[in-house]
């Protein structure tokens, strides 16, 4: 028998992926139902396609009653943003395991989303592609020394006027095509700062263990380093299907004729290091994974508000990291380990980041 699968954002850029994974059979699944943000008549149309309810996330209430009617094996959480972390818990208080792509919940939920997850006995596998293969790489050693996450580097790694940077161009991402905030995060490497964040909490790391190197090509996914010296990569092509499919799958299903194959003809592969001046939305999540508490929250929501300000045309591109570092400065040194506290974190850190625009 087919896994079941219920998709939250599934009008987005990885929720069409996963749709577009099911239609061509590379996802054996029966969907339950479909939920989406803002375009009704799209969702509507997929949930005719499907034939699966599908509902817009118009409050708690009616998510939470969707989510409980509609129950699948696992829960795939393509949110965008913040908003992602309350629908991360519904479904795991549902009773559904959870294929995350919305990193926001991990960076935000922290130790109190696991601790949720493993109190009420449900699975947690990532879908960020780089934290994909982390989790793949890393079964079965136990000898693991380090994490190596790759970034692209973005549009604008060597690019001299950052100054005038349009918010057309920072979302121009070179090699994925992806959502229009998470674009403009791998402009700045905020997303890889995320993502370091991500890997902090998911894989029980400390910062000082996890690297972050520039990898143009996208094609090493991440590694990890071993204590014997060694290092284990994973490749394939920059396609989100597999990282989605392998975690909807989680084991249950075999995976045949995901992505193309790789081929090493006229492949080249190179690594650099990142600039720490060039890229202080990067610097600062390491200082963020250091110190935990509320500052992962606060990074999360400073960052949003400044991208919605730049996007608005309301700030210039340099002051993204600006008004993110200045809210920082403030003390977020409480511990949120409740969803309410996390909230209020979120919310306090946005009042702030608003009042620095
Ligand atoms: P997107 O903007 O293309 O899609 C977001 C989806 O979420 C849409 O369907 C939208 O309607 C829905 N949505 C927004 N707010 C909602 C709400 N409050 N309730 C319910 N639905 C809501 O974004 P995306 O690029 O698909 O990214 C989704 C998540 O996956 C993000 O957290 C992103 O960081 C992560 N991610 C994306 C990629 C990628 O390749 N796109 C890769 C790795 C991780
Ligand atoms: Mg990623």
């Amino acid at each position: 028998m087919s896994r079941s699968l219920l998709i939250l954002g599934a009008t987005g850029s990885i929720g069409t992926t996963a749709l577009n994974a099911v239609r061509e059979g590379k996802l054996n699944v029966s969907l339950t139902g479909l939920v989406g943000g803002h375009d009704a008549s799209s969702l509507s149309r997929l949930g005719q396609e499907f034939g699966c309810p599908c509902t817009l996330n118009s409050s708690s209430e009616v998510l939470k009653a969707f989510l409980e009617a509609n129950r699948a094996d696992i829960a795939l959480n393509a949110i965008a943003g913040a908003a992602g972390l309350e629908a991360s818990l519904l479904c795991l208080q549902a009773g559904m395991d959870l294929a995350l792509a919305n990193k926001e919940s991990i960076v935000m939920g922290g130790d109190f989303l696991f601790s949720e997850a493993e109190r009420l006995g449900r699975r947690i596998i990532p879908v960020d592609s780089e934290h994909s293969a982390i989790y793949h790489l890393i079964q079965g050693h136990s000898e693991v020394d380090s994490l190596v996450i790759t970034a692209s580097g973005g549009p604008f790694l060597h690019r001299e006027d950052l100054a005038s940077v349009t918010a057309d161009e920072a979302a121009a991402h070179p090699t994925w095509k992806m959502g229009r905030k998470i674009s403009i995060d791998s402009s700045t490497l905020a997303n890889k700062g995320l993502e370091v964040i991500e890997a902090g909490f998911l894989f029980n790391m400390p910062a000082e263990r996890i690297e972050v190197t520039i990898h143009r090509q996208s094609v090493v996914h991440s590694m990890i380093r071993m204590r014997d010296g060694s290092v284990y990569a994973q490749l394939s092509p920059p396609d989100m299907t597999l990282p989605i499919v392998a975690a909807v799958a989680d084991g249950r299903q075999a995976l045949v004729d995901v992505v193309r194959p790789l081929s090493f003809k006229g492949l080249t592969l190179t690594f650099e290091d990142w600039d720490r001046e060039r890229f202080p939305l990067l610097q600062l999540a390491y200082e963020v994974l250091g110190k935990k508490a509320g500052y992962p929250i606060a990074y999360n929501a400073a960052d949003e508000v400044a991208v919605q300000a730049f996007v608005d045309g309301q700030i210039g591109y340099l002051d993204i990291a600006r008004v993110v570092g200045s809210t920082l400065d403030a003390d977020w040194s409480a511990v949120a380990d409740s969803y309410e506290a996390i909230m209020e974190v979120d919310g306090a850190a946005r009042r702030l980041a608003s009042s620095l625009l």
